[in-house]
């Protein structure tokens, strides 16, 4: 039986701040003060920037992550990345990474070098998305997804979701998860209606990156705008009142403690002081030097 969800509130960016030297982001949350929506514990839009040509890639170096995962989907412009157990390649517009942090890893997110030479717009999100206790210590691993396997669901003539993660109408996004997880790129034509069926009791939010939508009897103007659904209710039924790019995100609360500190999020504190040090003993290992 489906029941709409409520709209609980409609929230612009927090923080707008540079990550490294190649990311002018817009905190979507929780820095707006928005906290309430796990599994998902953090969203940033990067740009759209436009950069200028340059030798050196822009980006951000070694750093650690333990505890949760990180994805990263690419609009415009492309990211390098490699890490400290010899993994690495690039995201290319339309493709997401889904990086398991799990027990340690250590990477450098850098401008893709011919984009860093030719210059152009760059946009990106990337969130965080909480693992459970029972997980935070798996072992890291990486899903690189490309555009190519991310399937659609279309609603009309440029009105469409792409399926990166969880179930719509049947069709299976490709990014597996520990916990269930949806998040769907959506794309609006002006006039265009795309009718979302979640399950009841999971967190759901709507990323608005551009455009303007109505959405269960309230709208939202871009850019960078953060919708909060309520829990209970199935239903989310999406207009565009303008061409719109959105991304949905749906998921089984994680209720459990949450203890972070910077690029770790544990469920307490000593947790927090293990992952400190075992960073900076080197048990995350560390990346090569570059030529
Ligand atoms: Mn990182």
């Amino acid at each position: 039986m489906s029941k709409t969800k409520q709209l609980i509130g409609v929230h612009g960016h927090g923080s707008k701040h540079w990550v490294g030297d190649g990311f002018p982001v817009r905190n979507l949350f929780p820095s707006n003060g928005v906290r309430q929506l796990s599994p998902f514990l953090m969203l940033d839009y990067a740009g759209p920037t436009d950069f200028e040509p340059s030798d050196k890639p822009r980006g951000v170096e070694e750093h650690p992550h333990r505890g949760f995962e990180t994805v990263t989907i690419a609009y415009q412009g492309a990211v390098d990345h490699r890490d400290s157990a010899g993994n690495s390649g690039t995201i290319y517009p339309g493709d997401v990474q889904w990086m398991t942090a799990g027990s340690g890893v250590v990477h450098e997110e850098k401008h893709e070098r011919a984009f860093t030479k030719a210059g152009g717009v760059f946009e990106m999100i990337q969130l965080w998305v909480n693992l459970p206790k029972i997980h935070k210590m798996t072992g890291p691993g990486y899903q690189a997804i490309t555009a190519s396997e991310i399937p659609v669901v279309t609603f009309g003539e440029g009105t469409f979701a792409r399926i990166i993660a969880g179930e719509l109408n049947g069709v299976q996004g490709p990014a597996k998860t520990f916990t269930p997880v949806n998040m769907f790129d959506l794309r609006l034509a002006e006039g265009g209606t795309a009718e979302l069926q979640l399950t009841e009791g999971h967190t759901a939010a709507i990323v608005l990156l551009r455009g303007g939508i109505k959405v269960n009897g309230g709208s939202a103007h871009g850019p960078a705008q953060l919708v909060v659904l309520s829990r209970e209710g199935t239903t989310i039924t999406i207009q565009g009142v303008e061409e719109s790019v959105a991304l949905v995100l749906s998921g089984e609360p994680i209720e459990e403690p949450v203890a972070s500190y910077g690029p770790f999020v544990m469920n307490t504190q000593d947790e927090i002081r293990q992952a400190i040090d075992d960073y900076q003993t080197g048990k995350m290992g560390h990346l090569e030097a570059t030529a």
